[in-house]
């Protein structure tokens, strides 16, 4: 059924690819930035405002702010979701203020000539606990074995059963949020097809393996965990996502490629280069 499965996926070329690394950067760029001003008594709307001020000093537009909005009324106010604590994501920068111990999502989006990044980081505020950290991490790890998974001929579903058995190796367990998922991004932030974060129900409504992985093809794989259950609703502000049992949640992404040669990690920095080296992946970036 490899056939159908590319129906309604947007193939990027070589070069919307190498504007979507462009994209890519800004957004590792805002991300670095904000993550320099976390600390206690910094409110989430003065770390919005440095993602806002590191995306447009570089000539790009954020893509999150007004995500939503219908003839351009309501929408997400803010450049980057910042998710504390509870809060899994979809946070809306305002007048909370961190404190020590929190634990800070930072998802953040930016389009350069039409081609989106999109990646979220977990970061401590101050000294985190061990559990926080750990939690952070197994995250972290998880979304970069599901990022380690994706190969040419391969499909979606081998990202998502990376990314489950990566959490499920953890004694403790952790929640894997179904609800929210990865998605394919390009020439839009949110496109088909969903990258759920794991097979065991995730793929209840898309049988087989999910898309075919092919070349021009992006995705951002964006594990969600929880400390406690992963069960989650949505706050009265139509936006914010917390646990239902008001314990933290971590979730990193980050938007990719995979090339004739190997993976190519558009939103960070070093295009994934060490950590595609120590998963023991081709790193595959695409010639300038
Ligand atoms: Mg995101
Ligand atoms: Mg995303």
């Amino acid at each position: 059924m490899v056939f159908g499965a590319l129906r309604g996926i947007e193939l990027k070329t070589p070069d919307q690819l190498r504007q979507m690394r462009r994209a890519g950067l800004v957004v590792a760029a805002a991300i670095a930035a904000t993550v320099a001003q976390v600390r206690p008594g910094v409110s989430t709307r003065e770390l919005d405002a440095v993602a806002a001020e590191t995306i447009r000093a570089a000539g790009a537009a954020p893509s999150f702010l007004g995500y939503g909005s219908v003839n351009g009324v309501g929408g997400f106010d803010g450049v980057a979701c910042l998710s504390v604590n509870e809060e899994v994501v979809h946070g809306v920068p305002g007048a909370r203020v961190l404190a020590e111990g929190d634990l800070l999502s930072i998802d953040c989006g930016a389009v350069v000539e039409g081609w989106h990044g999109d990646s979220a980081v977990t970061v401590a505020v101050g000294r985190p606990t061990e559990d926080l950290l750990a939690l952070s991490d197994a995250t972290r790890a998880a979304m970069w074995r599901g990022i380690g998974a994706a190969r040419l001929g391969g499909h979606v579903a081998d990202i998502s059963t990376a990314v489950e058995r990566s959490v499920r190796e953890h004694p403790g367990g952790y929640g894997i949020v179904e609800e929210y998922v990865g998605h394919g991004i390009g020439s839009a932030m949110h496109q088909p097809p969903d990258v759920p974060n794991l097979v065991s129900r995730g793929f209840l409504r898309t049988p087989l393996r999910g898309a075919a992985i092919v070349e021009g093809l992006a995705l951002a794989v964006e594990p969600m965990l929880t400390l406690g259950s992963p069960d989650n609703h949505v706050l009265d502000d139509d936006w914010t996502v917390v646990t239902d049992d008001g314990r933290p949640a971590a979730h990193w992404e980050h938007t990719i490629t995979v090339t004739a040669r190997g993976l190519w990690v558009l939103t960070a920095e070093d295009g994934g280069e060490a950590a595609l080296a120590e998963l023991g992946v081709p790193f595959g970036p695409l010639a300038d």
